[in-house]
């Protein structure tokens, strides 16, 4: 693997760590290639009461969709062109699903006013919104599926640049809920804590997990769907899918999780090597074939790379922690 120029990376971890609070979100890497063309779905450019907050498992808490404010009566409107593929009550309440072919959008609560296989253009209305929502103000919770998986419908809007901006106040409690997301998120990484560091150089005896070439490296990126500045919080490495990931050094298999950002993830603690403590993260993979608590040698089959999650391509996302704080995989896995 190439070693990064070091030139600029004070100055972007300054720059990085002050953005990381606010854009550091559980979401890596860029949306699937395959989302339709959106459109809000209620009537000019709504407020975001509350974002995206991917569920860390498929069943563990989380917010799976946005809530956008707005009043009851309001008239709710498909966001891309698609066919009604459920229109009734779950739980007592209206939901409408719209299936665009490789994604789904869920509008709720919503009094329908469309039926199951009726064909909808961007814009047409689906129904007005109803009573029995999950927000304090009213408020309509929109989704997007793709599979099992839950996907951040904003993606739909952002690349038409249509996302608004929020007035000072709300932008005060959205960095809150970021900020907090970003900790959650760190949480996730089986307790790996938070923090940013820079690894010394030199190999340690690791291996690339793959053969292939760095596609992305680590760093901010502008991301290629919001176009807002993200942290890209490792570095692809691209490589057909079934190619097999191998650990890179012995170590043992500390976790194993899915998420709607990451795909299948697994977590490797490789304890102490050359002072540091080191875990490595593989995210997207097809399937793991290892188990937690596993040991593993160094250079024993994992899992086969895949595309699973955000990922534009099949590619293996690998993700370095030392002493607990989040790195830089190229400043440790540099010749
Ligand atoms: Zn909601
Ligand atoms: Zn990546």
């Amino acid at each position: 693997m190439r070693r990064s120029s070091s030139g600029g990376w004070l100055c972007l971890l300054a720059f990085a760590l002050v953005l990381a609070a606010l854009l550091a979100a559980a979401t890596p890497a860029s949306a699937a290639p395959t989302l339709p063309r959106g459109r809000w779905p209620l009537p000019g450019s709504p407020q975001v009461l509350r974002g995206f907050e991917p569920p860390r498992t498929r069943y563990g808490p989380g917010h799976r969709g946005v809530d956008l404010a707005a009043a009851r009566g309001t008239p709710v409107l498909a966001a891309a062109a698609g066919t009604v593929s459920f229109a009734g009550l779950v739980a007592g309440r209206g939901v409408v699903v719209v299936d665009h072919g490789a994604v789904r959008t869920t509008y709720e609560p919503v009094a329908a006013q469309v039926g199951v296989g009726q064909r909808v253009g961007a814009g047409d209305p689906l129904g007005v919104l109803g009573a029995g929502g999950h927000c304090a103000r009213s408020c309509l919770h929109w989704g997007l599926r793709a599979g099992e998986d839950y996907l951040d419908p904003l993606l739909l809007v952002g690349a038409g640049g249509g996302v608004r901006l929020l007035a000072a106040a709300d932008r005060a409690a959205v960095q809150r809920e970021a900020a907090e997301r970003a900790r959650l998120a760190a949480a996730a990484t089986a307790g790996l804590g938070a923090g940013w560091v820079m690894g010394p150089g030199g190999r340690h005896g690791f291996e690339d997990p793959v053969p292939g070439p760095i596609t992305s490296a680590f760093g901010l990126r502008l991301h290629p769907v919001l176009h807002v500045w993200k942290l890209h919080d490792g570095t692809d490495l691209g490589a057909a899918c079934g190619t097999p990931i191998r650990a890179p050094a012995a170590g043992r298999v500390t976790g194993e999780t899915r998420s709607a950002g990451y795909g299948n993830r697994l977590f490797l603690d490789h304890g102490r090597v050359d002072g540091r403590q080191v875990v490595t993260g593989y995210n997207h993979a097809a399937g793991y074939v290892v188990r937690p608590g596993q040991r593993l040698a160094k250079g024993e089959l994992l899992g086969y790379v895949g595309q699973t999650g955000y990922a534009t391509g099949c590619h293996l996302h690998l993700m370095v922690w030392l002493d607990g704080g989040l790195t830089n995989p190229m400043t440790w896995f540099s010749p």
